[in-house]
């Protein structure tokens, strides 16, 4: 007798703070009922479990990512001023997930100025503007760099600047734009386009772009082209469906990956994931919303459309099309919406995040 061995996928859900836990709620019982098969490993992070435990990170949930290499999370807060740093770096640090991944795909019914748009954003996680390298005015360290600049360099840089570092490296961006081909051709994607500034910062951005061509050459089954960022928004505004995948580096890839959110209709509906080798955190593009903690009231629909970027990254993609279709459909009937979705804010008939979530599950 030939038994089948069902074999579940673990993956750990990261429940969140602020309206975190009832969208992570939302999105485990859509994946479910897509019929994955998941097996969660419930952990914890952000303010809430700060209070219980004293550490807004516990051991616990870095130990489960480290062994399913794979988490769906919902948004953690991270407090201004004082508090502890941010979680999401922390975890994008720590288990080096260089790409930042946002598709960006419009569903019909969702309120927006544009339809059709289909494009996936492919942000560097790493450096740029962004590694954190800064140095504060009327520091030593910022006066010796300045110092050191004004030797070594044509331009004069004034004694009361503060400055921050732009670095970008061969190696950073061979293994981003590397995944932004290898992402195009196991979605069937037809083109990559490398975004940045090379015209004016040469050694930075020219690097990225003389990097990315190199990178295209060995991958000549797919498109390659090139555009200046800011061109490249303006394009995206007037002609969106000449584009399909973006590489970009990491500041510009945080601006434009919320002109694209934009596109599709805002936060609320834009799902992404952050991606290293062998480790994924999928998420959510928008944050924790503190003040709608608790209310039962706001769009789980981002991080539900998550988890189906979850199920296509484990090739689930029959629950992958099944969740995506239920998702389509309810926001095409407008009915069982949240209150963001609808045409007026204060619509007495919109639904909350659980019924939202009932409505999804009952296409399925
Ligand atoms: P936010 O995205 O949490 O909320 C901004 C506004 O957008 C909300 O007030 C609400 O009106 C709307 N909104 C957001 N999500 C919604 C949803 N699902 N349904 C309906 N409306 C929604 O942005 P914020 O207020 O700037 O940030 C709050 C906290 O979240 C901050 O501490 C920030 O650092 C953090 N944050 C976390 C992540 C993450 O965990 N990846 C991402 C962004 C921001």
């Amino acid at each position: 007798m030939i038994t089948e061995v069902f074999i579940l996928q673990k993956v750990t859900l990261i429940l969140g703070d602020g309206i975190g836990p009832e969208i992570a709620e939302a999105a485990r019982r859509c994946v479910e009922a897509a019929g994955a098969a998941i097996e969660w490993d419930i952990q914890h992070a952000g303010s809430d479990i700060m209070e219980t435990q004293g550490t807004p990170l516990p051991e616990a949930t870095i130990r489960s990512i480290e062994q399913t290499g794979l988490a769906l999370k919902a948004p953690i807060t991270t407090p201004v001023g004082t508090g502890f740093r941010s979680i999401n770096v922390h975890l994008r640090q720590h288990f080096d997930l260089f790409a930042c991944l946002r598709p960006c795909k419009s569903y019909p019914g969702v309120r927006s100025r544009f339809n059709d748009i289909d494009l996936v954003v492919v942000r560097e996680n790493t450096e740029d503007l962004y590694a954190g390298i800064e140095f504060e005015k009327d520091t030593d360290a910022a006066a010796e760099l300045i110092d050191w600049i004004n030797a070594h360099s044509d331009r004069r840089i004034r004694a009361d600047s503060g400055i921050s570092i732009k670095p970008i490296s061969v190696a950073n961006t061979e293994r981003i734009v590397q995944f932004a081909f290898d992402y195009a051709r196991k979605y069937g994607r037809r083109k990559v386009t490398s975004v940045h500034k090379a015209n004016i910062m040469k050694h930075t951005d020219g690097l990225f772009l003389e990097v990315s061509r190199q990178v295209a050459q060995r991958n000549g089954d797919i498109e390659f082209e090139d555009r200046i960022v800011d061109n490249m928004c303006m394009q995206l505004i007037q002609k969106p469906e000449l584009y399909d995948v973006l590489v970009l580096p990491n500041l510009y890839g945080d601006i434009v990956s919320d002109l694209c959110a934009g596109l599709i209709g805002g936060l609320g509906v834009a799902p992404g994931a952050n991606i290293g080798a062998g480790k994924a955190i999928f998420e959510a593009t928008h944050g924790s919303a503190p003040k709608y903690k608790g209310l039962n009231k706001v769009n789980p629909t981002a991080l539900i459309l998550s988890g189906m970027l979850l199920l296509r990254h484990l090739e689930m993609n029959r629950e992958a099309d099944r969740l995506e279709g239920a998702v389509a459909a309810v926001i095409a009937e407008g009915t069982s919406v949240t209150y963001d979705m609808k045409p007026r804010r204060d619509d007495p008939t919109a639904v909350g995040t659980r019924e939202m979530a009932d409505a999804i599950i009952a296409k399925m």
